[in-house]
Protein backbone atom coordinates (compact mmCIF):
# COMPACT_ATOMS: atom_id res chain seq x y z
CA UNK A 1 0.00 0.00 0.00
CA UNK A 2 1.90 3.18 -1.11
CA UNK A 3 -0.56 5.73 0.15
CA UNK A 4 0.11 5.60 3.82
CA UNK A 5 1.32 8.04 5.78
CA UNK A 6 2.95 8.37 9.68
CA UNK A 7 1.78 11.19 11.67
CA UNK A 8 4.38 11.32 14.27
CA UNK A 9 1.64 13.27 16.73
CA UNK A 10 -1.24 11.96 17.41
CA UNK A 11 -4.46 12.07 15.47
CA UNK A 12 -7.93 13.17 17.10
CA UNK A 13 -10.13 10.05 18.79
CA UNK A 14 -12.89 11.57 16.90
CA UNK A 15 -11.99 13.91 14.32
CA UNK A 16 -14.65 16.70 13.92
CA UNK A 17 -15.78 17.76 10.43
CA UNK A 18 -13.02 19.63 8.42
CA UNK A 19 -10.28 18.26 10.70
CA UNK A 20 -6.81 18.69 9.36
CA UNK A 21 -3.66 17.79 10.06
CA UNK A 22 -0.05 18.91 8.92
CA UNK A 23 2.64 16.66 7.92
CA UNK A 24 6.26 17.47 7.32
CA UNK A 25 10.17 16.16 7.43
CA UNK A 26 9.83 12.67 5.84
CA UNK A 27 6.43 12.11 5.39
CA UNK A 28 5.42 15.59 3.83
CA UNK A 29 8.62 14.92 1.32
CA UNK A 30 7.21 11.27 0.57
CA UNK A 31 3.31 13.01 -0.34
CA UNK A 32 4.95 15.66 -2.14
CA UNK A 33 8.13 14.74 -4.42
CA UNK A 34 7.98 10.95 -4.17
CA UNK A 35 3.66 10.76 -4.71
CA UNK A 36 3.68 14.22 -6.44
CA UNK A 37 0.41 14.27 -4.53
CA UNK A 38 -2.27 16.93 -5.26
CA UNK A 39 -5.09 18.05 -3.62
CA UNK A 40 -8.27 15.87 -3.42
CA UNK A 41 -6.09 12.85 -3.81
CA UNK A 42 -6.73 10.24 -1.14
CA UNK A 43 -4.06 8.84 1.45
CA UNK A 44 -4.70 7.35 4.69
CA UNK A 45 -2.90 8.45 8.15
CA UNK A 46 -1.69 6.00 11.06
CA UNK A 47 -0.18 7.50 14.14
CA UNK A 48 0.91 4.63 15.77
CA UNK A 49 -2.24 4.22 18.37
CA UNK A 50 -3.56 1.37 16.65
CA UNK A 51 -6.46 3.15 14.25
CA UNK A 52 -5.95 4.79 11.16
CA UNK A 53 -7.34 7.90 9.39
CA UNK A 54 -8.72 8.25 5.63
CA UNK A 55 -7.60 11.54 4.69
CA UNK A 56 -7.86 13.60 1.72
CA UNK A 57 -5.34 16.23 0.61
CA UNK A 58 -5.99 19.81 0.85
CA UNK A 59 -3.10 21.94 0.43
CA UNK A 60 0.33 21.05 -0.71
CA UNK A 61 3.25 23.44 0.14
CA UNK A 62 6.61 23.67 -0.62
CA UNK A 63 7.78 21.46 2.41
CA UNK A 64 4.34 20.26 4.10
CA UNK A 65 1.18 19.22 2.89
CA UNK A 66 -2.70 19.69 4.74
CA UNK A 67 -4.55 16.83 4.52
CA UNK A 68 -8.15 17.02 6.13
CA UNK A 69 -8.99 13.51 7.97
CA UNK A 70 -12.36 11.73 7.02
CA UNK A 71 -12.50 9.52 9.96
CA UNK A 72 -11.21 7.21 12.23
CA UNK A 73 -11.06 3.41 11.77
CA UNK A 74 -10.18 1.09 14.63
CA UNK A 75 -7.95 -1.54 12.33
CA UNK A 76 -6.06 -4.63 14.38
CA UNK A 77 -3.06 -6.02 12.01
CA UNK A 78 -0.81 -7.76 14.87
CA UNK A 79 -0.71 -10.72 15.86
CA UNK A 80 -2.40 -12.62 18.26
CA UNK A 81 0.33 -12.51 20.82
CA UNK A 82 3.19 -10.15 21.79
CA UNK A 83 6.73 -11.18 20.63
CA UNK A 84 9.71 -9.58 21.70
CA UNK A 85 13.01 -10.65 19.86
CA UNK A 86 16.50 -9.71 21.83
CA UNK A 87 19.58 -9.70 19.38
CA UNK A 88 23.34 -8.83 19.44
CA UNK A 89 22.45 -7.05 16.06
CA UNK A 90 24.40 -7.73 12.84
CA UNK A 91 25.78 -4.36 11.15
CA UNK A 92 24.42 -2.09 8.39
CA UNK A 93 22.04 -3.66 5.85
CA UNK A 94 21.55 -6.88 7.27
CA UNK A 95 20.47 -4.87 10.37
CA UNK A 96 18.19 -3.01 8.41
CA UNK A 97 16.59 -5.81 6.64
CA UNK A 98 16.16 -8.02 10.25
CA UNK A 99 14.09 -4.92 11.39
CA UNK A 100 12.27 -4.41 8.50
CA UNK A 101 11.15 -8.09 8.20
CA UNK A 102 10.57 -8.12 12.10
CA UNK A 103 8.20 -5.31 11.51
CA UNK A 104 6.46 -6.97 8.67
CA UNK A 105 6.07 -10.23 10.34
CA UNK A 106 4.57 -8.24 13.22
CA UNK A 107 6.98 -8.66 16.35
CA UNK A 108 6.58 -6.33 19.04
CA UNK A 109 10.10 -5.22 20.23
CA UNK A 110 13.12 -5.53 19.38
CA UNK A 111 16.12 -5.01 21.91
CA UNK A 112 19.30 -4.61 21.01
CA UNK A 113 21.69 -7.03 23.11
CA UNK A 114 25.51 -6.16 24.01
CA UNK A 115 27.47 -9.41 24.37
CA UNK A 116 30.91 -10.56 25.36
CA UNK A 117 31.27 -11.32 21.53
CA UNK A 118 29.06 -8.44 20.28
CA UNK A 119 29.72 -6.45 17.09
CA UNK A 120 29.13 -2.62 17.33
CA UNK A 121 25.75 -2.28 18.79
CA UNK A 122 23.07 0.78 17.90
CA UNK A 123 23.57 3.82 19.57
CA UNK A 124 20.76 6.35 20.25
CA UNK A 125 21.10 8.08 16.69
CA UNK A 126 21.17 4.50 15.25
CA UNK A 127 18.20 3.48 16.76
CA UNK A 128 16.64 6.63 15.87
CA UNK A 129 17.13 5.40 12.19
CA UNK A 130 16.02 1.92 13.02
CA UNK A 131 12.78 3.71 14.25
CA UNK A 132 12.34 4.89 10.90
CA UNK A 133 12.72 1.65 8.97
CA UNK A 134 10.19 0.89 11.20
CA UNK A 135 8.14 3.56 10.31
CA UNK A 136 8.90 2.80 6.30
CA UNK A 137 7.98 -1.09 6.88
CA UNK A 138 4.69 -0.13 8.62
CA UNK A 139 3.53 1.98 5.53
CA UNK A 140 4.12 -0.41 3.36
CA UNK A 141 2.70 -3.62 5.13
CA UNK A 142 0.02 -2.16 6.95
CA UNK A 143 0.92 -2.10 10.64
CA UNK A 144 -0.86 0.97 12.71
CA UNK A 145 0.94 -0.32 15.39
CA UNK A 146 5.01 0.68 15.38
CA UNK A 147 7.66 -2.11 16.82
CA UNK A 148 9.35 -1.16 19.41
CA UNK A 149 13.68 -0.50 19.06
CA UNK A 150 13.99 -0.74 22.71
CA UNK A 151 17.39 1.19 24.25
CA UNK A 152 20.72 -1.32 23.85
CA UNK A 153 20.87 -3.84 27.17
CA UNK A 154 23.39 -6.18 28.28
CA UNK A 155 22.73 -9.73 28.13
CA UNK A 156 22.23 -10.30 31.74
CA UNK A 157 19.91 -7.81 32.28
CA UNK A 158 18.22 -9.03 29.18
CA UNK A 159 17.36 -12.02 30.10
CA UNK A 160 16.41 -11.09 33.97
CA UNK A 161 13.76 -8.57 31.96
CA UNK A 162 12.37 -11.85 30.19
CA UNK A 163 11.72 -13.74 33.56
CA UNK A 164 8.04 -12.99 33.90
CA UNK A 165 7.34 -14.11 29.65
CA UNK A 166 6.20 -17.84 30.09
CA UNK A 167 7.67 -18.76 26.73
CA UNK A 168 11.46 -18.06 26.53
CA UNK A 169 13.48 -19.36 23.81
CA UNK A 170 16.93 -18.47 22.89
CA UNK A 171 18.51 -19.68 19.30
CA UNK A 172 21.55 -21.95 20.04
CA UNK A 173 22.63 -25.19 18.03
CA UNK A 174 21.60 -27.78 21.05
CA UNK A 175 21.45 -31.06 18.98
CA UNK A 176 17.03 -30.91 19.74
CA UNK A 177 15.14 -29.71 16.79
CA UNK A 178 12.10 -30.63 18.94
CA UNK A 179 11.85 -28.21 21.37
CA UNK A 180 11.06 -25.63 20.04
CA UNK A 181 7.33 -27.25 18.88
CA UNK A 182 7.09 -28.48 22.24
CA UNK A 183 7.66 -24.54 23.67
CA UNK A 184 5.25 -23.64 21.49
CA UNK A 185 2.32 -25.35 22.12
CA UNK A 186 -0.64 -24.56 24.40
CA UNK A 187 -2.04 -20.98 24.16
CA UNK A 188 0.33 -18.19 24.90
CA UNK A 189 0.21 -14.42 25.29
CA UNK A 190 3.89 -13.64 25.23
CA UNK A 191 7.15 -14.75 23.88
CA UNK A 192 10.51 -13.92 24.43
CA UNK A 193 13.26 -15.10 21.52
CA UNK A 194 16.94 -14.37 21.86
CA UNK A 195 19.30 -14.74 18.75
CA UNK A 196 23.48 -14.49 19.70
CA UNK A 197 26.49 -12.35 17.89
CA UNK A 198 28.60 -13.74 14.55
CA UNK A 199 30.82 -14.49 17.11
CA UNK A 200 27.49 -16.29 18.84
CA UNK A 201 27.07 -16.48 23.07
CA UNK A 202 29.68 -18.02 25.26
CA UNK A 203 28.84 -20.76 27.57
CA UNK A 204 28.40 -18.32 30.64
CA UNK A 205 25.96 -16.48 28.43
CA UNK A 206 23.97 -19.57 27.49
CA UNK A 207 24.03 -20.98 30.97
CA UNK A 208 22.80 -18.26 32.12
CA UNK A 209 19.99 -18.40 30.08
CA UNK A 210 19.10 -21.77 30.71
CA UNK A 211 19.53 -21.51 34.54
CA UNK A 212 16.80 -18.87 34.75
CA UNK A 213 14.60 -21.37 32.60
CA UNK A 214 15.35 -20.14 29.14
CA UNK A 215 14.89 -23.38 26.43
CA UNK A 216 18.12 -23.81 23.75
CA UNK A 217 15.87 -24.43 20.45
CA UNK A 218 18.14 -25.59 17.89
CA UNK A 219 17.28 -24.68 14.03
CA UNK A 220 19.68 -26.92 12.12
CA UNK A 221 23.15 -28.31 11.36
CA UNK A 222 23.77 -24.83 9.42
CA UNK A 223 24.99 -22.14 11.03
CA UNK A 224 22.86 -18.93 10.11
CA UNK A 225 23.56 -15.36 9.99
CA UNK A 226 21.89 -13.57 12.78
CA UNK A 227 19.38 -12.30 10.96
CA UNK A 228 18.28 -15.87 9.23
CA UNK A 229 17.83 -17.19 12.70
CA UNK A 230 15.77 -14.24 14.10
CA UNK A 231 13.54 -14.01 11.09
CA UNK A 232 13.42 -17.83 11.46
CA UNK A 233 12.47 -18.02 15.23
CA UNK A 234 9.61 -15.49 14.59
CA UNK A 235 8.42 -17.25 12.02
CA UNK A 236 8.40 -20.74 13.59
CA UNK A 237 6.95 -19.15 16.41
CA UNK A 238 3.94 -17.02 14.98
CA UNK A 239 3.27 -19.95 12.77
CA UNK A 240 2.27 -22.24 15.46
CA UNK A 241 1.11 -19.56 17.93
CA UNK A 242 -1.24 -18.70 14.85
CA UNK A 243 -0.82 -15.46 12.88
CA UNK A 244 -3.92 -14.12 13.09
CA UNK A 245 -6.39 -13.09 16.17
CA UNK A 246 -9.95 -14.20 14.23
CA UNK A 247 -9.16 -13.38 10.74
CA UNK A 248 -10.68 -9.85 10.76
CA UNK A 249 -12.12 -7.97 7.67
CA UNK A 250 -9.58 -5.73 7.92
CA UNK A 251 -7.26 -8.48 6.20
CA UNK A 252 -3.75 -6.89 4.66
CA UNK A 253 -3.77 -3.82 2.97
CA UNK A 254 -3.25 -3.83 -0.89
N1 LIG B 1 30.25 -18.83 15.34
C1 LIG B 1 29.07 -18.88 16.11
C2 LIG B 1 27.87 -18.78 15.22
C3 LIG B 1 26.93 -17.76 15.68
S1 LIG B 1 25.58 -17.57 14.62
C4 LIG B 1 28.99 -20.16 16.91
O1 LIG B 1 29.67 -21.09 16.55
O2 LIG B 1 28.26 -20.20 17.91
C5 LIG B 1 24.71 -16.28 15.43
C6 LIG B 1 23.56 -16.70 16.29
O3 LIG B 1 22.52 -17.23 15.47
C7 LIG B 1 23.86 -17.77 17.32
O4 LIG B 1 24.35 -17.22 18.52
C8 LIG B 1 22.49 -18.40 17.53
O5 LIG B 1 21.72 -17.63 18.44
C9 LIG B 1 21.86 -18.28 16.15
N2 LIG B 1 22.05 -19.50 15.31
C10 LIG B 1 22.74 -19.60 14.16
N3 LIG B 1 22.65 -20.83 13.64
C11 LIG B 1 21.86 -21.55 14.48
C12 LIG B 1 21.37 -22.90 14.48
N4 LIG B 1 21.69 -23.75 13.54
N5 LIG B 1 20.55 -23.27 15.51
C13 LIG B 1 20.23 -22.40 16.50
N6 LIG B 1 20.68 -21.13 16.55
C14 LIG B 1 21.46 -20.69 15.56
Amino acid sequence: MTNRYFADKPLPETPEPDQTTVLAGPEAHHVIHVMRAAPGDRAVLFDGSGAEFPAEVVRVGRADVELKITAREEIDRELPIDITLGVAMPKGDRRRWLVEKATELGLRRIVPLRTKRSVAQPGKQAIGRLRRTVIEASKQCGRNRLMEIAGLQDWAEFVAGANDAACRLLAHPCGDAGTIMAALAGSLQQIVLAVGPEGGLTDDEVSLATGAGWQPVDLGERTLRVETAAICLAVVAATLVGWDKERSDAGPPM
